[in-house]
């Protein structure tokens, strides 16, 4: 007898659910209804269900739930986040809240990344509901993986036995992934003087300190390039991209105020916050004697690189149970906040990354009964079932 609704009706009520996360406040929702769902099921199928809310929001929850006693700091934690990215209506040919099954997939705001591999999980575990397992499974369920990354952040900073192995169900192709570059994002504000444009002595331009900041830092760039890299990456080097400027308003006045928006990607091994302390220490060096003026506005504290041992048990098996080698993935995910608990992750699941984050994302059909023909082998394997 099942004890959850049937795959389909799981997936369709976590679709209709909205739980779209965005810095942007306008755009941002909570993801409590997602998790209430979830933690009825999870309690359903005889797990102990923590619901967490963020403390600087308590509308966003984590959801721990537990099946087995975790003292030994064994067994098994299947992961992933129940937000969205926002979505643009007009761009959808089905509505995105309403799970759509169409042309041998299924349609809907989540269907990829990620909300599908919770009834994954779900149908997985009913499957194997007469199997005794001797070590603990444990599912969590985050919010803000799309924004800031807080759920993961709580969990990390609350530092409670999770388990050892973690896979999370990103979207990978139905690969196994055992690395991800980092990622900074920030923004370097100048401000100068305004001024005619007939006199540089009564101004003092942002717009060419600016020029000397991009200079001075795709030169770190350069040193960064050559002291660091890792042939599990497609592009084996940390990158540093300039990728938005907007500063002054008219060619014959003085620019009074230049903005770069830039990211950096680092390798792991390589610090975020010795990063950022580089990049500013870069800039200013730059400015010194200018009488420029300089601000830094991080979009959030970055993601730090991950890197689970390619001889981890976790990775053999992913790499045995999909048939498929494990590489890196070209996304950050919430596996270094895991993996910064003593914990070994793999990210894994189901659906394709480049349908995600668009208009008509879909999940493959065909992707369901493989997912979770692997999530059956590595409960067996990593939870002793019998
Ligand atoms: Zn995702």
């Amino acid at each position: 007898m099942r004890k959850t609704p049937e795959f389909e009706d799981c997936f369709a009520e976590l679709i209709s659910l909205p739980s779209v996360s965005c810095v942007d406040p306008a755009h941002d929702q909570s993801n409590r209804a997602v998790i209430d769902a979830l933690a009825n099921w999870f309690e359903a199928l005889g797990f102990d269900c923590e619901i967490m809310p963020l403390s600087a929001d308590p509308e966003k929850c984590n959801l721990i739930a537990r099946r087995g006693d975790i003292d030994d700091n064994s067994g098994l934690i299947l992961s992933g986040h129940t937000d969205t990215v926002p979505y643009d209506a007009k761009g959808w040919d089905t509505d995105p809240f309403k799970l759509t099954k169409l042309n041998g997939n299924y349609y809907g705001l989540g269907t990829a990344d990620m909300k599908s591999f919770f009834p994954i999980i779900l149908e997985t575990l009913e499957r194997l509901s007469d199997v005794k397992f001797d070590k603990p499974v444990t599912i969590v369920a985050t919010a803000d993986e799309e924004s800031t990354m807080s759920g993961a952040r709580a969990i990390q900073q609350a530092n409670k036995p999770l388990g050892r192995y973690c896979i999370i169900g990103e979207p990978t192709d139905l690969i196994p992934r055992h690395s991800h570059k980092g990622i900074i994002i920030e923004t370097i504000n100048i401000q100068g003087r305004s001024g005619h444009s007939s006199d540089p002595t009564l101004g003092n331009s942002a717009l060419e300190g600016m020029n000397d900041v991009m200079n001075a830092l795709r030169a770190w760039r350069t040193e960064l390039q050559a002291e660091h890299h890792n042939d599990d990456f497609k592009i084996p080097v940390p990158t540093l991209n300039l990728g938005r400027i907007q500063g002054g308003d008219s060619a014959n006045r003085i620019c009074a105020s230049c903005e770069l928006s830039m990211d950096l990607r680092m390798l792991p091994g390589m610090e975020i916050t010795y990063l950022r302390e580089k990049m500013h220490r870069v800039v200013k060096d730059t400015l010194a004697g200018s009488g420029l003026k300089v601000e830094f506005n991080e979009q959030f504290h970055g993601v730090p690189p991950m890197q689970t041992a390619f001889d981890s048990e976790l990775v053999k098996m992913s790499e045995k149970f999909t048939q498929m080698n494990s590489n890196s993935v070209a996304f950050g995910t919430e596996g270094p906040f895991f993996n910064d608990m003593g914990l070994e992750t793999v990210i894994l699941g189901p659906g394709d990354i480049d349908v995600a984050h668009q208009p008509n994302e879909y999940l493959q059909i065909e992707r369901i009964e493989p997912m979770i023909n692997i999530l059956s082998k590595m409960l067996n394997h990593f939870c002793e079932g019998k």
